[in-house]
């Protein structure tokens, strides 16, 4: 657990989130700040920074298999969803704990701002 992330306290459960998904591996809770009527992070248990500092590949696959349950179990498969890694500065990484967002529940514009 890396100190002072807010992300690894939510793991352990140190700091409270509405999970709404876990394995021994991934946690999934609801975005404090929802900017979509379903809008969820899907962490790693172990601290990586980034997404560039993961490098076990098959762990990224797990993930978006979480992603996917994630998606079906909130009811967003038929309508779809998006999944967004924001890495470092340019991407608007804010939370250095890698996370996969999960926004659905309405119409997704694109490109994003
Ligand atoms: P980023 O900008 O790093 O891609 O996304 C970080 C996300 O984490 C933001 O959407 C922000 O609202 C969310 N967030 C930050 N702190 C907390 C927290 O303590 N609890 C929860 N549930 N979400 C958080
Ligand atoms: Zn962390």
């Amino acid at each position: 657990m890396a100190e002072n992330c807010v992300f690894c306290r939510i793991a352990e459960g140190s700091i409270p989130a509405e999970k709404v998904y876990e394995n021994d591996e991934f946690v999934a809770f609801r975005d404090l700040n929802p900017q979509a009527p379903v809008h969820v992070l899907l962490i790693p248990r172990q601290h990586f920074a980034t997404l560039l500092d993961v490098e076990d590949t098959a762990l990224l696959g797990r993930a978006l298999r979480c992603v996917q349950e994630v998606a079906k179990q909130l009811g967003l498969a038929d309508d779809g969803f998006r999944v967004v890694v924001n890495c470092r500065e340019n991407g608007g990484q804010t939370v250095y704990h890698l996370h996969w967002h999960i926004l659905g529940g309405r119409f997704m514009t694109w490109p994003p701002g």
